[in-house]
């Protein structure tokens, strides 16, 4: 209720302080974390193994959203390498480019050397941006759609470096064989009016991609899974919250990455679905969730997890773990920089 004042002026005054007042509480909830890390505090091996990886042996190293290292001693394989995590205000005023002072930073400290392909799953700048200037600094080959050939052409990058996706034709790079799997992008959502949904009428970027841009720029470019053998192991890499109906039938994995994002915003039967299509189908040993930090956070600090803007972590993890324990699979949280040894 609001007092009342003969002066008009005065009365305008506090009405546009309280609404002020309203707004910021609002904002102040809504960007907050929509979890805490505390109650999964049991899921997080902190292994971080420093000895020689053995031979024989993959290593993964979590790098934020649905950027995974893969190491077996000889090769290494990325998907997406997003490092530069603009921050939340730059990102929605601004034009954002890849910050080659943190790019660095994270190939030192992730030990990224002996790199030879990155794969990115779809073109929205929290995978793409930063990947060609990833590829040119480590000489390994860029894998990707269309679209995210033209993120790298905009980079500078020439072809020779780079290679477009064919479905289901399998990439040998060392001991690693990577197949990309048709995907399709988590279900659209709406913020402040805004929608991420791809425009039907331009789903692709068409022509090189120059930084610095606006984040809606990075257009989506369709959405892929990756399939990755190594010697008799298996790893399946999902990065996005959807699925292709009968996509993994012919598949099994050891190790799913599952991108757990807005999963619980979802219909319950679409979650019901999503998890047949995937876990069921696949039948993993164990699950590390990804996708599941506040990207608009940098990663040499510790991951929270996304804003409630737009998601809500606890509810995502409790599904996924109600799910996993009825089919008794192991789900694993992985820290930024953190190591383990898969198999
Ligand atoms: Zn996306």
């Amino acid at each position: 209720m609001i007092p009342y004042f003969k002066n008009k002026y005065l009365q305008t005054l506090l009405q546009c302080f309280l609404f002020g007042i309203l707004v910021l509480a609002n904002l102040q909830c809504v960007l907050r974390p929509s979890g805490d890390l505390r109650e999964f505090e049991s899921y997080f091996p902190h292994e971080n193994p420093n000895s020689l990886i053995q031979k024989g042996k993959v290593r993964v190293t979590f790098l934020g959203t649905t950027s995974i290292l893969l190491d077996d001693g000889e090769t290494q394989v990325l998907t997406d390498g997003f490092f530069t995590r603009p921050s939340l205000w730059k990102t929605a005023f601004s034009k954002i480019e890849s910050d080659p002072i943190i790019l660095a930073s994270v190939l030192e400290k992730a030990k990224i050397n002996r790199l030879k392909g990155i794969f990115v799953c779809h073109s929205h700048y929290d995978h793409a941006m930063d990947s060609p200037f990833v590829a040119k600094l480590t000489n390994a080959k860029l894998f990707g759609s269309n679209s995210t050939i033209n993120v790298g052409l905009g980079a500078g990058l020439d072809m020779a470096n780079m290679e477009e996706f064919q479905i289901g034709k399998p990439i040998k790079l060392g001991k690693f064989v990577i197949t990309v799997l048709e995907s399709k992008h988590t279900p659209p959502f709406r913020i402040l009016g805004k929608t991420n949904a791809t425009d039907p009428n331009f789903p692709n970027i068409t022509s090189p991609l120059i930084q610095p841009v606006k984040a809606f720029a990075y257009i989506e470019g369709g959405t892929f899974d990756f399939y990755i053998q190594h010697g008799k192991n298996k790893i399946v890499i999902k990065s996005s919250t959807n699925f292709v109906m009968g996509a993994y039938d012919k598949f099994k994995a050891d190790v799913l990455f599952l991108g757990i994002a807005q999963l619980s915003l979802q219909p319950k039967q679409f979650q019901e679905e999503f998890f047949d299509e995937t876990i069921q189908k696949l039948n993993p040993k164990f699950i590390i969730p990804i996708h599941w930090d506040n990207f608009f956070k940098p990663l040499n600090k510790p991951l929270e997890p996304n804003l409630k803007l737009g998601d809500d972590f606890d509810a995502n993890m409790n599904a996924l773990l109600k799910r996993s324990a009825k089919d008794q699979i192991q789900v694993q949280l992985m820290q930024g920089f953190e190591t383990i040894d898969l198999f």
